[in-house]
């Protein structure tokens, strides 16, 4: 198929973007790298009026590391590709180098943005989940002014967002990871490159004795959106064997209720939640204590 008629404009600056989004509102919508929304065109899925390019904005691009907060400051423009390869994110936020490399085909990942996933929120995106578990906060700009948004509050269900239309995302600020920290992404596809049918990232410190003290998990694919784990997390503290990390990753099942669908029954993805779960803290924990050691 092809998209219904549309008006192509490319932004000059960011207030340019900004003034267009304010006049124009639920007629228009943003372009990034497009691999979401011009599927969503061609099925006629999405009919805007307007389509506003972004690409090339300087306020959305680049990486940076604040020694003083300790954060890492990721413009909204970042592609895929590039999570993978900048020495800053690798250095700083090495979960998200590890969790790109499970986004589709280099293809996709050349063009697709950082912001672009989370305004998509697919419930199964590798992105959201690792944000979530790195307790990440998404700064927003509309015509008004900037706000940020703790990732947490962000996604209200299946491709829903608190974003209103006016607002673009415009970076995202990570925190640098504590010592003695170690972090892990595990998830399951049927094919390579394919989206998951469930997935766990896990973000674990430990303190001298080889004690989680601090936890930090998220699950995607079995929830509306990614979704942190507070009765996983409450139950890591203390925990220092595969048996506790895989007592602590059946919490979840108490409060996820994924539903059947042409992939997978819920109760498989329940299963798997809890298993990838165990798996990513069990990798976490490996890494944070310094081991080379699989826990899982
Ligand atoms: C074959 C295929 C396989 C894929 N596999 C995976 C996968 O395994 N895992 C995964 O996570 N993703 C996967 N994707 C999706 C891919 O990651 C997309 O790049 C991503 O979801 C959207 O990013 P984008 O930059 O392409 O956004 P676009 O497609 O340009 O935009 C997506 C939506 O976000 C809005 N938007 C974009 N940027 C902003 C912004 N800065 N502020 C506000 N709104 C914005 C747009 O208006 C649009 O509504 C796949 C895509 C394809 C086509």
């Amino acid at each position: 198929m092809k998209p219904a008629p549309f008006t192509y404009v490319r932004a000059a600056t960011l207030d340019d973007a900004l003034l267009k989004l304010q006049e124009w509102g639920e007629e228009a919508k943003v372009l990034a790298g497009g691999q979401s929304l011009m599927p969503l065109l061609n099925m006629r899925l999405a009919q805007p009026r307007y389509l506003i390019d972004v690409n090339g904005l300087p306020e959305m691009t680049g990486v940076d590391w604040c020694s003083e907060t300790q954060a890492l400051t990721v413009g909204a423009l970042t592609r895929h590709r590039e999570l993978l390869q900048h020495p800053l994110i690798e250095t700083h936020a090495p979960l998200l180098s590890e969790a790109a490399q499970y986004i589709g085909h280099l293809a996709i990942r050349s063009r697709g943005t950082l912001g672009g996933s989370i305004a998509h929120a697919d419930p199964a995106a590798e992105l959201p989940l690792v944000l979530t578990a790195l307790d990440s906060t998404l700064i927003v700009r509309s015509f008004e002014g900037e706000h940020s948004i703790p990732i947490g509050d962000f996604f209200l269900g299946y491709y829903m967002t608190i974003l209103e239309p006016n607002e673009l995302i415009t970076a995202v600020k990570i925190p640098g990871l504590a010592s003695n920290t170690g972090y892990a992404i595990s998830e399951f596809a049927r094919r390579h490159g394919d989206f998951a049918l469930a997935s766990a990232a896990a973000v674990v410190t430990v303190d001298e004795r080889g004690t989680i003290t601090k936890a930090q998990c998220a699950a995607g694919g079995v929830a509306p959106n990614a979704i942190t784990c507070p009765a996983v997390n409450d139950s890591l503290q203390g925990a220092r064997t595969l048996r506790d990390f895989s007592q602590a990753a059946q919490q979840l099942e108490n409060f996820i209720d994924p539903p059947d669908d042409l992939q997978a029954s819920g109760d498989y993805r329940r299963c798997l939640a809890v298993e990838l779960m165990t798996q990513a803290i069990g990798q976490a924990y490996a890494r944070a204590v310094g081991t080379k050691e699989a826990w899982a």
